[in-house]
C-alpha cells in the first residue's frame, strides 16, 4: 500500500491543507495526517484539538476514513515515517517564501533517512495566499474567515478567539 505522512502544525487545518490532502489521495492510498507536537510555536489550539478539526474536516470531505489516519509526532519526522510503514512525505508549497525552507528540510531529511522522499504538491490558486497564521490574525481581529477553513474549524475559531 503507499502510504505518504503529511506533517504539519495544523494549527488550525484550512483549506489549503484539505486541497493538498485531497490531492494526495490521488496519488497515494493512505495519508497519514500527522500534527507536529511543537510547543517552541505556541500554538493557538491544542494537539487534541488540531487532530479532532483534521478528522471533522475530513468527515466534511466525505473521504473515506480508512484512507486516513490523524495521529501527532514528536521528534524526528523520518522516524516517525519508519515508524508507520510509510517511506513518503508529503508537503504542500504556495508562494516562492515556502520554497527555501520546504528544500532545507527535504534534504535534511534525505540526508537523515534516503529511504524516505519527500514529494510536494502545487497549492492551488485559490489558496496560495491561505496560511494558518494569517487565518487566526484576521479571526482575532474580528475578520471573516470561513470561506477558507472547514465548517467545524470556523466554528471553533469563533469559540476561541471570539470572531
Ligand atoms: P508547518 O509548521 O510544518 O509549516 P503548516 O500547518 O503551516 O505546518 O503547513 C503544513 C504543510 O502544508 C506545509 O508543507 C505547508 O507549506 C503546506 N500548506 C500550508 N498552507 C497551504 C496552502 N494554503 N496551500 C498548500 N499548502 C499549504
Amino acid at each position: 500500500m503507499s502510504i505518504a505522512v503529511y506533517p504539519g502544525s495544523f494549527d488550525p487545518i484550512t483549506n489549503g491543507h484539505t486541497s493538498i490532502l485531497r490531492s494526495g489521495l490521488v496519488a497515494f492510498e493512505k495519508i497519514i495526517m500527522a500534527v507536529l507536537v511543537n510547543p517552541r510555536k505556541n500554538p493557538l489550539f491544542t494537539v487534541e484539538e488540531r487532530m479532532a478539526m483534521i478528522r471533522e474536516a475530513s468527515e466534511e470531505m466525505g473521504i473515506d476514513p480508512s484512507r486516513v489516519e490523524v495521529d501527532s509526532f514528536d521528534g524526528l519526522l523520518v522516524d516517525y515515517c519508519r515508524h508507520k510503514g510509510a517511506n513518503v512525505i508529503l508537503r504542500g508549497l504556495r508562494a516562492v517564501a515556502d520554497f527555501e525552507y520546504e528544500l532545507q528540510m527535504a534534504n535534511m531529511n534525505r540526508h537523515l533517512n534516503p529511504n524516505v522522499e519527500t514529494t510536494f504538491i502545487m497549492a492551488d490558486d485559490a489558496h496560495f495566499y491561505v496560511s494558518s497564521n494569517l487565518i487566526k490574525e484576521a479571526a482575532k481581529l474580528g475578520g471573516d474567515v470561513d470561506a477558507l477553513v472547514p465548517k467545524s474549524v470556523a466554528a471553533r475559531l469563533r469559540a476561541k478567539v471570539g470572531a
